[in-house]
């Protein structure tokens, strides 16, 4: 059996920020159906949830070298759902609050990259592929060209490099190869890390994997321009023959309204007309007036420009003069969370704005909406807007990575599609489809066979998953 090791910072249900922690959690637990031994290694960090912190099983622990630093690290163990996790503590990296935004997260990854490398050798799971996932596990593909894969316990490694998010480089001063790696200059004088006069471990991971992945077809492409490229456009171009894009799925049983315990009441594509009560619920619960044909539009979002904050900020004024409900959950920029709580100030009756990270609430608003808005700058997969689909909640997003490769515009004439979708960056587009949108409601037949066909689109992880194992096996091969 294939064995793979899945490296990343974060992964459901331990911990999670975003996309990446639901892929982690997922994607291996779909690979283990498929007779690959997939196991997964993310750091222990304080906040991990409380049920699995006391779950966890003590395997060893060893000291490693970061540059010059001997430090202490401890594996640990839990198995979830029939996948094994280990998870590597080190008090001084990750006994702290939240994920990243440290800053030492130089330090800390370089440290977890290092761990996960010396891992390998100390428990009973002979790796064959490393799966790395974005720039905190970007360095673990360099250490094993640069020096593991010199030791003939590692020499048949082969290594899987999946950007989520190309914005997000992890670039540092160039002192750390020497202080965190403990290489001389010619590892920056080379140009393999060297980026823009720092060191990138995003760059690291590019141009060291055996192949790499991305999260759409669509955003492989998007990226080979400077445009979407975020200065790696030459890069990911001179890997093109290397680099495939690879849809993300969702968890269809936990993202499930037939049988989710999370929301209010369950519904499935024969009881459509039950997800209204989901709705009603919400109304109350958030103190909104309960009214089941006001159409809701629900937002679930980390509040930054890349999620097309700048378009719903210049539209939404003139959006809610209308009868209809905007429902927020999301934390981000300071400036689009005040954006939002001004809006509910304003408009009590129309508007509530939730500014934490919530998964129940996440999943209420999943399951109340009748329209769910992504008009993103760029969406390497998005997963809000499967879930949306799932739970037959329509989509309007901009036509971009991900959002693009899922979502299909409402065809008038042949009735197909299960969304709404606009090209351009434009905030004109985004209110002209919405409102087209939000005229399409209005039309009960047309808004419920737009439900069905949402509810019907496949987005689980099954066909992804294959995908992958076909790349595993073309990498060991
Ligand atoms: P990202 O770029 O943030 O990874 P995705 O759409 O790929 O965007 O995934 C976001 C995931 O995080 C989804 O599962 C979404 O429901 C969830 N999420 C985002 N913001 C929140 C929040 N404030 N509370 C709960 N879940 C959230």
């Amino acid at each position: 059996m294939l064995k793979v090791l899945f490296a990343a910072s974060e992964a459901d249900p331990f911990i999670k920020t975003g996309g990446l922690g639901d892929v982690a959690y997922a994607l291996p637990k779909y690979l283990n159906k498929l007779e690959v031994d997939a196991r997964v290694v993310i750091p222990k960090y304080k906040n991990l949830k409380e049920e699995y912190l006391e779950k966890l099983e003590f395997v060893k622990s060893f000291n490693i070298w970061v540059g010059w630093r001997n430090q202490y690290c401890g594996i640990f163990k839990c198995e979830v759902e029939g996948v094994t996790y280990y998870l590597i503590d080190n008090e001084y990296y990750f006994g702290r609050d939240g994920l990243y935004g440290y800053y030492d997260d130089g330090e800390r990854f370089a440290f977890f990259d290092r761990a996960v490398m010396e891992m390998i050798k100390e428990i009973d799971f002979k790796v064959e592929v490393i799966h790395c996932n974005d720039w905190q596990t970007g360095m673990i593909p360099v250490l094993n060209a640069l020096q593991y894969n010199k030791d003939p316990y590692y020499s048949n490694i082969k290594t899987v490099y999946s950007i989520h998010n190309l914005l997000f480089q992890g670039t540092y001063d160039p002192k750390i190869l020497g202080e965190l790696f403990g290489w001389d200059e010619e590892q920056f004088r080379n140009g393999m890390l060297e980026f823009y006069g720092g060191v990138s471990f995003m760059k690291g991971g590019i141009n060291y994997a055996h192949k790499v992945a991305t999260v759409s077809s669509t955003y492989a492409e998007e990226i080979k321009t400077p445009f979407y490229g975020e200065r790696m456009d030459g890069l990911l171009r001179s890997r093109e023959q290397d680099l495939m894009g690879i849809l993300n799925g969702i968890d269809y049983n936990s993202y499930d309204p037939k049988e989710d315990t999370l929301i209010y009441k369950n519904y499935d594509v024969n009881t459509i007309k039950d997800k209204k009560v989901n709705k009603t619920k919400l109304q109350k619960d958030l103190n909104l007036p309960v009214s089941a044909k006001t159409p809701m539009l629900g937002i679930v979002s980390r509040l930054t420009p890349q999620k097309g904050m700048d378009l719903l900020v210049s539209i939404l004024d003139r959006v809610l003069q209308e009868d209809i409900q905007l429902v927020v959950l999301g934390t981000g920029d300071y400036g689009y969370e005040e954006h939002f709580k001004n809006l509910q100030s304003r408009y009590p009756d129309k508007v509530s704005a939730i500014i934490k990270f919530d998964n129940t609430m996440a999943h209420r608003i999943y399951a109340a909406s009748d329209i769910f808005l992504m008009p993103s700058l760029f969406e390497p997969c998005g997963l809000g807007q499967l879930i949306a689909l799932r739970y037959g909640t329509i989509p309007v997003v901009r036509e971009t990575g991900g959002l693009k490769d899922t979502v299909v515009p409402y065809n008038q004439y042949t009735g197909e599609g299960n969304g709404f979708s606009f090209a351009n960056y434009n905030a004109y587009e985004l209110e002209t489809v919405l409102n087209m949108a939000l005229n399409y409601y209005k039309d009960k037949n047309i808004w419920e066979s737009l439900v069905k066909s949402a509810m019907n689109s496949d987005n689980s992880w099954e066909k992804s998953a294959e995908i992958y194992k076909k790349l595993y096996e073309e990498v060991t091969n």
